[in-house]
């Protein structure tokens, strides 16, 4: 049995955390810097657990504490927030990774690092398994993220072979759900809330490049499954179902009977042209495949994003520039 587990996490809105029950007695830290990309209300329901306890802490510095398992998930996800401020992107998992490598070999805990299919970049092989060494741009803006990312699997497996820590790396591919912030930027989110309120809903490009997308409670069940697993190598943690960004702007719009246009914005630089996880080793080494389909975890996301919408009044969804996370209404009242 795990005693204790940290959890390092901002964008709260992710990770609806089933895994505080899982591991009895949980730690969460949140770091700082960017905690309005996430919300409060998010975790509300966990504050007074007796196993459960918040502290606020910046990753990027060095943290005393005694675990058995380390989650280290922090770092921003969505490209305009990782974009906002790359400096701090970096520090996040370069100097964040290393605080936490070391604080697991002081105390002999389990690490698993978040990483993410960015460290493909545009991927040159379809669909994309954890042997594929990946196609990044080093000075691009995507780069802080997948530079960063990258460069903390090398920590992991560095502190893994002179060190002996114990280390368990998930590259994460598209994920969605409820509890996302509503100005996440990315492209669900987006996607939806244009469409619940009959606003444009902006396509990047032409539309022709894809992404497959995976429901939360997918990927939390096999971060769980792979921190307490024996298989120590990177696995992939996405659902393979894959769309064209213009086949599931219309998809979205039939699903919530929405009276948007379509409207094709300039491409992002360096965005990915194809993405699709291979989890045949996901399957073999931890016995995890995705359950839920994309529709029915759409449907979850459209009602939560729903409500969202008829406690905020409108909302003015994020574009394809960095921005800073912005608060909601509701997320200020929590
Ligand atoms: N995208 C889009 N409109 C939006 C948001 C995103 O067309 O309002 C596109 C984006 O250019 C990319 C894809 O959707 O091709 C997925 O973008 P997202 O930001 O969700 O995540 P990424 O996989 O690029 O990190």
């Amino acid at each position: 049995m795990v005693e204790k587990c940290i959890v390092f996490d901002l964008v709260l809105s992710e990770y609806p955390f089933p895994i505080a029950i899982a591991h009895q007695i949980v730690s969460f830290c949140f770091t700082s810097p960017f905690i309005t990309a996430g919300s409060k209300k998010n975790i509300a329901h966990w504050l007074h657990h007796p196993n459960f306890s918040l502290r606020i802490h910046d990753v990027t510095e060095p943290i005393m504490i005694e675990v058995d398992q380390i989650y280290h998930l922090a770092c921003p996800a969505s490209p305009p927030h990782y974009q906002y401020n790359p400096v701090k992107t970096i520090k996040t998992s370069t100097m964040g990774t290393i605080n936490m490598l070391g604080l697991a070999k002081r105390v002999k805990a389990r690490m698993l690092l978040t990483s993410t299919s960015e460290i493909y970049g545009d991927p040159e092989v379809h669909p994309q398994p954890e042997t594929y060494w990946g196609n990044v741009n080093t000075i691009g803006p995507r780069s802080c993220y997948d530079e960063g990312k990258r460069v903390a699997e090398t920590m992991m497996y560095s502190y893994r072979n002179q060190n002996n820590v114990e280390v368990r790396v998930a590259r994460i591919f598209n994920t969605f759900g409820p509890r996302m912030h509503p100005n996440d930027g990315r492209v669900v989110s987006n996607f939806i809330i244009q469409a619940l309120q009959d606003k444009d809903i902006t396509i990047y490009g032409d539309g022709t490049q894809t992404r497959s997308f995976q429901y939360v409670s997918d990927l939390v069940d096999g971060l769980h499954k792979l921190m307490n697993g024996d298989y120590d190598g990177p696995v992939n943690l996405g659902n393979p179902d894959e769309y064209t960004v213009k086949d599931f702007a219309s998809y979205i719009k039939d699903m919530t009977k929405s009276d948007s246009e379509i409207k094709l914005l300039p491409k992002s630089t360096d965005d990915p042209s194809q993405r699709k996880p291979d989890i045949r080793l996901a399957k073999e080494k931890i016995d995890w495949a995705p359950k839920v389909t994309v529709r029915d975890g759409l449907k979850e996301a459209i009602r939560y994003f729903q409500s969202v919408l008829d406690e905020s009044g409108e909302i003015i969804p994020t574009g394809p520039g960095a921005a800073k996370p912005k608060k909601i209404k509701i997320q200020e009242e929590a």
